[in-house]
């Protein structure tokens, strides 16, 4: 059982109904404790507002979704997504987030060329360093499930993101999206091996059985196969005593629902799924 009054919405989870600001008030009125916040949902409400009503309703920010996209197949894409991750860090600081997520990008385009791809992540997140230390934003690589490794990300499991904190060293660390790793024979090794320090964000959600879309088929907790409190208890084990990061796209079900009713259904899974 997770503590109810930990829980954060990624606002992914309601993002067909509300917009931010209505987000902002629906965690204030179901006494979640924080937000995690798209970029492009901080843009359209602008990032200064946004900061402004986040902090009156009280809530903090478990993360800010997303920077990376690090890959791309020419200098002048390889720039853009440099200035980008600039202007993310930005965003971050004045949202006073916990931690800037990486979505790190997949297989650089027009190629078959998956390593050329991890070179320029591990690049990518070298560069973003100098600033992200300077002000003090974590970076949180978020490993995604294997079939997303062409397209959006292609660091997809814990050792391998592991591996890139070694090397990186201070300023950076892993975001846990159960929906990405649960599968890893090796998870709870690679757990033990991130340690408190480096676990900077946990999210939530389920695998369903079947699922529809690769994309937006993601469960509420409970409602798929994946062993919730097992992975909490681990990374709680370390340490962690961060938030839980509700972060579900479901374009057939919980986006067809009344948002209020969603957020009640997460807080009511806290208790007997997480
Ligand atoms: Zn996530």
């Amino acid at each position: 059982m997770a503590d109810p009054r930990k829980t954060s919405l990624n606002t992914a989870t309601v993002r067909q109904q509300w917009s931010l600001e209505q987000c902002i008030e629906g965690c204030a009125r179901h006494s979640f404790a924080a937000i995690a916040p798209w970029r492009d949902m901080l843009a359209e409400m602008g990032v200064e507002r946004a900061a402004r009503h986040i902090r009156d309703a009280g809530l903090s920010v478990s993360g800010l979704c997303r920077g990376g996209m690090f890959t791309a197949s020419d200098a002048a894409g390889l720039r853009k997504a440099r200035d980008d991750n600039r202007r993310a860090i930005d965003e971050a600081l004045a949202i006073g987030a916990d931690c800037l997520v990486l979505v790190v990008g997949g297989v650089p385009g027009g190629s078959r060329d998956i390593a050329a791809g991890w070179t320029q992540v591990e690049n990518g997140i070298a560069a973003m360093l100098e600033y992200s230390r300077q002000v003090g934003m974590p970076l949180a690589i978020e490993p995604l499930h294997p079939m997303y490794a062409a397209d959006r990300a292609c660091v997809n499991t814990m050792r391998h993101a592991n591996d890139l904190c070694d090397r990186l060293g201070e300023g950076v660390g892993i975001a846990i999206d159960v929906y990405h790793v649960w599968w890893d024979p090796e998870l709870f090794a690679q757990i033990r091996r991130a340690g408190k320090k480096r676990i900077l964000a946990f999210h939530v959600c389920d695998w369903l059985v079947p699922t529809r879309d690769l994309l937006l088929d993601r469960g509420m907790m409970g409602d798929g196969v994946v062993d919730i409190p097992a992975i909490r208890a681990a990374v709680e084990a370390e340490g962690f005593d961060g938030l839980y990061e509700v972060e579900i796209f479901s374009a057939q079900n919980w986006w067809q629902r009344d948002p209020d009713e969603v957020m009640q259904t997460v807080l009511e899974r806290m208790i007997t799924s997480v």
